[in-house]
Parts: structure tokens; C-alpha cells; sequence
């Protein structure tokens, strides 16, 4: 460890604190510093992010983590946020080490634009640090590409009186006072312009601030998409209206802004940065332009840190069937929703279409869970409905108004459907269970090419055997269009990205024990529950450390035996107090179905629980 470090100051380069470092420590040669901080005399000095930071932060001592040089003294979160998040863990591991790859990882080299040729201070900031501090330095955020003016005093920024040519590579320049101008303040070249560029100057700054939120362009794109839709430039059928949003995007912005900043558009071009930047595309957009865009939007710092991502009007599948003549009524069996608009109001309308002849509407967004539950227009009964109507008719022991009840319809509805005449299908029984057995295969079906991103066809067929023999021989033609494309047998050797695939289920995972959370016939939620749903039961089992969000989730929000025991009673304690019926442990131990030595555990805690829930439901009562 070194005996002193010159500390960096707040925003601070890690490129100016060497530079001063170079400076106390008197060394004559630029080698000699190297060799200190980088154990090595070959480094060479970069301003915006730098190399070899794991030698570096064990120099410099305890206080600093490679992660804290890189979000606090460099100008990596500029770019952070719009990477995806294997991107920054390749850069993550490239700063430790020797940094080569890192320009272009960042996009840099083939991105840049606005490139800064020299080094930038603002007159007054740098006045206020030699007040606070004795010395100027050199800040991150006025070294930004796009970005001319101080974030904190709206003024241009002035570029630092040195020849970089002339500079030895290995050489770290220091602010000095002498070089300054301290009071000489540049006008803004363009009034027209000055309000953008200070939003834009402010909101760079915030994002460099924004520490280890762990944003990444995945998540972005999906928030973008969320306030296009609200603009509505997105149609029904998910794409951007791209023509709209050009329109949008070139009015928002003074004549000759977006040429001046490197980022003019091209309608026709299919690569312009716009059409790049709202498609779900992997290709690299600048920061600033990211920046053009929020701006665009509207948007400020709040932007990355509270907006929710976009996940459709009606939340992501699977969706129940609502037909109530069938026996997975409730269930999540529906796999896709069609979306369109309603001509009038220009709402979103979701149709869930059942493999058991069922189809319903209902007009969105959704906003509560409930929602999912909710039928705004059933718009064919199918096969099944009609046959139990046939059936209980047959019975002739129920009245309209119970047949009506019992099916999920109002008594005309009933009326109309028995007044047609029995189809010769009667005779042939219609067989529910094959219908189910086909819904619940194509849902198995689907969860395992979405968690076997990487998986072809045979690796597929190898894990859902079964499932794939039987709709191989119901419905072939389903099950072609659904399995993962042709692969070349290059890709079949990928390695697997378990960061993303942690995520992927982790977020699968969550949204499962939602929906069972949910269910109306509770079940106990425990690991292979889930793995058998979703079909990962072996990774779930044989990559535990692989996966440590996904293992955290489920530690946390698996049940043990008791757990469920307490669950299941609290929801019956909850269905009584809803009925107004007195709570009647006995009633709730025998509807609970729970063995007495078990329910004597856990009764103290239903009967604090019902305490709690009376509080809850006579406060209610009263209001
Ligand atoms: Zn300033
Ligand atoms: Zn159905």
C-alpha cells in the first residue's frame, strides 16, 4: 500500500487525482508514478475510465472498491445504464484487468460523437474549488461528449490551455490555477438553444450521480416503451409508430440543434439512431442521444429510478379461462392475449381465446390483479359450455336463473342457447380432458423454450418428452410454429449466461407465486412446485449457486408445512369476517383441513391474525 494517496475530491477524475498524485509525491518521471499505483511502468493514462483498477484500489488503500472508482470517478455511469447488463459485467471485469476491449465495449470507439478534444473546466466551479480546496481538478461531468455547458452554473465550459499532442502518452496532466481563466465567461453561442442544453447538462449530471442502481438497456427500452405507449406511439400490434415519432421528435427540437450535435435523422435510413434506439435492437446509442430522447420525453431523473417497465395492458401470460363450465375455471391456461383498439374510445382490447372453444374480451388497461379475472364480453361459449348446458338441462331439476348461476351467464343468454337445436355433437362426447391435457402441454411447452433460450429443437424435444410427443400428434401445427428455429450446430455449444438466465427466471418465479398466491384452491409453495411448473426442477436443483437471485426468492418465499398451514387459515379467517360470520376456530381448523396437534401450534397466531383483521374490518365499517 501506498503511504499516501491523494484522495479525490467529489466528481473528481480518477485521471486528475494520479495527476496530482504525480504531482505531491514529486516524482520526476511520469514511469515512476505508474509503477507505483499500477505496479507496472506500461499503463497508459486514459481520462475518461482507466485500466488495471484492481492494483490500483489495493494501492490506494481499503476505502475504495474498483466499483466505487468506476461509478464515482469516471465517467462510466454516463454510459452505464443504457448497456445491457452482460455488457457491464464484461466491462466490469475489463477495468480490473488491463482495460483493452473497453472503448469499444462502451461503444466509444464506434459511437462517438461530439468528440471533446482536450480537457474542460467551468470558470466558476473551478474558482469555488480553489476557495474549498486550494486547488482546481478536473470534474467528470464537464468532460462529457454532447455536453458544453456546467450542469451546476449553466455556463460554457472552457477548454483547458494545453496541446494534447504535444503531451507524452504516459504523461497525467494537473489543473493548474495558472492556465485558468478564471473570469473570462463565454456567451452561449446560440440563445435558441441554451434551455436544452441546460436540461440536458443537469440531467447528465444526474445520471452520473445515480450510484449502483443496476439499470441496464434492457430494462430502459422497456421503460421507453411504456411512455411511447402512453404518447401513443405504439400500436396495437406492439411496433413504434415510427413515422409519428419522427415527426414528434424533429418538432421538439430548434432548427440546426440535432445537427450540431452529431444526431441528425434520416427518415429513410433503417439504421437511423432514432429507429435503433426504440427498436428492441442490440446495437449501441449514445448516451447524449439517449439524453435527446428523455428530453424529448420529457423525462428527469425520476426516469431511472421510479417509472415501471412496460409490460403490456394486460401484464404478461399466462391468463385464466373464464368459462365456468369448465374444470380449470380460474386457471392460467391461456398463453397469448391479441390486442387491439377499440375505434371509439382508442383503448386497448384484449382478447384470451382457450383451447376449450372459450373466448372472451374486456377492454384495458389492466390495473389491478383482480382485472385479470374480469369478462367484459364472452365472445363465443365453445363446445365444452354448451355441452354442460345440455347436460344440466337434460337433468331438468334447475331453473333457468341456477343454470344461468352456474354457467357464468345471465338467464336470456341461457334462454338463447337452448333454444337452438341439439347438434348432432351431443351423441359424440366431448371429451374436456383431452382439452385440458392440450392447454396445460402447450403452457409446459412455452415455459421451457422461454427458460431454454439457448436450447434447439432435439435439446427441447430431449426435456419435454412427453409433452412433445402428445402435441406432435394433436397439434402439430402449433407446435412447429412455437419450438425455437433451425439451429446451425455451432450454436448448440453457447455458453449459458447464468446472470441472465437468473434473472429470467427469477422474474418467472415471481410472477408464478403471484399467481398461486392468487389461486383460489390454495397450494404450498415450495421449490419443486415451481421447478415442475416451470419446468427447470434440475437447474433449480443442481445450479443453486449459479443463480443466487433466483435462490435468495425462493429461501424467501418458499413454505414450509406450517407456513401453508397459517396461510390457508388466514384466508379462511378472511372469507368469514368478509360474510360477517363469527371466526370459529374449530370452523377454521376443519375447513382448513389441519390436523389438531398441528393446529394447536399454530392457533395463537390465527387468533392474533383475526385480531388484527377485525381491527382492519370494523375500521372500515366505521368510515
Ligand atoms: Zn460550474
Ligand atoms: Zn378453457
Amino acid at each position: 500500500m501506498l503511504p499516501f494517496f491523494t484522495e479525490p475530491y467529489q466528481d473528481e477524475l480518477l485521471y486528475s487525482a494520479i495527476g496530482r498524485y504525480h504531482f505531491y509525491s514529486c516524482n520526476i518521471d511520469c514511469k515512476d508514478t505508474l509503477e507505483e499505483l499500477f505496479q507496472n511502468r506500461n499503463v497508459i493514462p486514459s481520462i475518461e475510465i482507466g485500466s488495471h483498477l484492481n492494483i490500483l484500489s489495493k494501492q490506494i488503500g481499503t476505502n475504495y472498491s474498483v466499483q466505487d472508482l468506476l461509478l464515482k470517478h469516471t465517467i462510466y455511469p454516463y454510459y452505464a445504464p443504457f448497456l445491457s447488463q452482460n455488457r457491464q459485467l464484461e466491462i466490469l471485469k475489463d477495468v480490473q484487468n488491463d482495460g483493452k476491449g473497453l472503448y469499444t465495449r462502451l461503444g466509444m470507439v464506434a459511437g462517438s460523437i461530439c468528440k471533446k478534444n482536450g480537457l474542460f473546466y467551468c470558470p466558476v466551479c473551478a474558482q469555488e474549488d480553489i476557495k474549498k480546496y486550494g486547488e482546481p481538478f478536473i470534474h467528470r461531468e464537464h468532460q462529457l461528449q454532447g455536453i458544453n455547458l456546467c450542469a451546476h452554473h449553466h455556463i460554457q465550459l472552457e477548454k483547458y490551455k494545453i496541446d494534447m499532442k504535444m503531451k507524452s502518452r504516459t504523461e497525467y496532466i494537473r489543473f493548474e490555477r495558472k492556465n485558468l481563466k478564471l473570469f473570462v465567461l463565454k456567451k452561449n453561442e446560440n440563445p435558441n438553444y441554451y434551455d436544452i442544453e441546460v436540461k440536458l447538462a443537469e440531467l447528465a449530471y444526474e445520471i452520473l450521480n445515480l450510484g449502483n442502481n443496476k439499470l441496464s438497456r434492457e430494462q430502459i427500452t422497456k421503460k421507453y416503451r411504456l411512455l411511447l405507449r402512453e404518447r401513443d406511439l405504439i400500436t396495437p400490434a406492439n411496433h413504434v409508430r415510427q413515422k409519428d415519432l419522427f415527426k414528434a421528435f424533429r418538432e421538439k427540437f430548434p432548427k440546426g440543434f440535432l445537427e450540431k450535435y452529431d444526431s441528425e435523422l434520416v427518415i429513410d435510413d433503417e439504421y437511423n439512431w432514432l429507429k435503433v434506439l426504440t427498436r428492441n435492437s442490440k446495437r449501441h446509442v449514445h448516451p447524449f442521444r439517449q439524453l435527446l430522447f428523455l428530453y424529448f420525453l420529457d423525462q428527469d431523473c425520476n426516469f431511472f429510478t421510479k417509472m415501471n417497465e412496460d409490460e403490456g395492458p394486460f401484464g404478461t401470460g399466462f391468463w385464466p379461462c373464464l368459462n365456468k363450465a369448465a374444470d380449470h375455471y380460474r386457471e392460467l391456461v391461456i398463453p397469448n392475449v391479441a390486442i387491439t383498439r377499440d375505434f371509439k374510445s382508442n383503448s386497448p382490447i384484449g382478447t384470451f381465446e382457450c383451447s376449450c372453444g372459450f373466448i372472451y374480451a374486456r377492454k384495458g388497461p389492466d390495473k389491478r390483479v383482480e382485472d385479470k379475472y374480469h369478462i367484459g364480453r364472452v365472445k363465443q361459449f365453445g363446445e365444452i359450455w354448451e355441452a354442460k348446458l345440455r347436460l344440466l338441462s337434460g337433468e331438468g331439476n334447475h331453473s333457468i336463473r341456477e343454470l344461468g348461476r352456474l354457467l357464468g351467464v345471465d338467464s336470456k343468454t341461457i334462454k338463447k342457447y337452448q333454444s337452438f337445436k341439439t347438434s348432432v355433437k351431443t351423441e359424440k362426447a366431448v371429451n374436456e380432458k383431452s382439452f385440458l391435457m392440450l392447454n396445460q402441454y402447450k403452457k409446459e411447452m412455452l415455459d421451457a423454450i422461454q427458460l431454454n433460450p439457448t436450447y434447439s429443437r432435439t435439446q427441447i424435444r430431449a426435456i419435454t418428452y412427453k409433452q412433445y410427443t402428445y402435441l406432435y400428434t394433436n397439434d402439430k401445427e402449433w407446435l412447429f410454429k412455437n419450438l425455437p428455429e433451425h439451429q446451425k450446430k455451432t450454436n448448440l455449444h453457447k455458453k449459458i449466461d447464468w446472470n441472465l438466465r437468473d434473472q429470467i427466471y427469477y422474474k418467472k418465479i415471481r410472477q408464478l407465486v403471484k399467481e398461486l398466491l392468487c389461486s383460489e384452491k390454495p397450494v404450498r409453495i415450495t421449490r419443486s412446485l415451481i421447478g415442475k411448473r416451470l419446468g427447470i426442477q434440475s437447474s433449480l436443483e443442481n445450479k443453486r449457486k449459479k443463480m443466487p437471485c433466483t435462490q435468495k426468492y425462493l429461501d424467501e418465499n418458499t413454505e414450509t408445512i406450517q407456513q401453508f398451514q397459517i396461510r390457508r387459515c388466514c384466508k379462511i379467517i378472511d372469507e368469514m369476517l368478509k360474510k360477517r360470520e363469527e371466526v370459529l376456530m374449530w370452523k377454521v381448523q376443519r375447513i382448513g383441513g389441519v390436523k389438531s396437534h398441528d393446529f394447536r401450534e399454530i392457533k395463537p397466531c390465527l387468533e392474533v391474525y383475526q385480531k388484527i383483521q377485525e381491527g382492519i374490518f370494523y375500521d372500515k365499517k366505521t368510515i
